[in-house]
């Protein structure tokens, strides 16, 4: 999925389930904002590896028991990597949903492009119409805020 409709995923779950919204953007957008640049600079070989990785996102749970104020963080984390698995199943590509897997399975996805090279191949695909819902619930919730005021 593209980065803004991260942000937005984590903002409607926020505002759906009462859960504060800035630490659920944050943690939606964290995926991104650790691998794109680490797979940029050539720290990694691919644009998906440890914010992408539901190994880690696993020992992520643990911390909220912790800190239990870890939790919408957590949330908007497991909302990116659940929106980018669906986004790959939409979109054909269900072998590279082992991304999740990462570091424990090394996989070569079929689209591993720097971002604004993904976004070129990625307009007009199934999962590119699939974010329209995302940004329709976005605005339902915020007219929602709206009309309760
Ligand atoms: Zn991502």
């Amino acid at each position: 999925m593209l980065f803004p409709t991260h942000l937005a995923a984590g903002y409607v779950v926020g505002k759906r389930w009462d859960l504060p919204t800035r630490p659920l953007v944050v943690g939606a957008a964290l995926p991104d904002l650790v691998d794109k640049p680490a797979a940029m600079v050539g720290l990694v070989d691919l644009y998906q590896t440890a914010g992408h990785s539901l190994l880690l996102l696993v020992v992520g749970f643990a911390a909220i028991f912790a800190r239990r104020e870890l939790t919408p963080l957590w949330l908007g984390w497991a909302s990116h990597l659940l929106l980018d698995a669906f986004h790959m199943l939409l979109n054909g590509r269900a072998a590279d949903v082992l991304f999740l897997a990462w570091p424990a399975v090394e996989h070569t996805p079929a689209v591993d492009l720097p971002p604004v090279a993904f976004v070129g191949q990625y307009l007009g695909t199934s999962s590119f119409y699939a974010e329209f819902v995302v940004w329709g619930l976005l605005v339902a919730v915020l007219v929602g805020n709206d009309e309760g005021e």
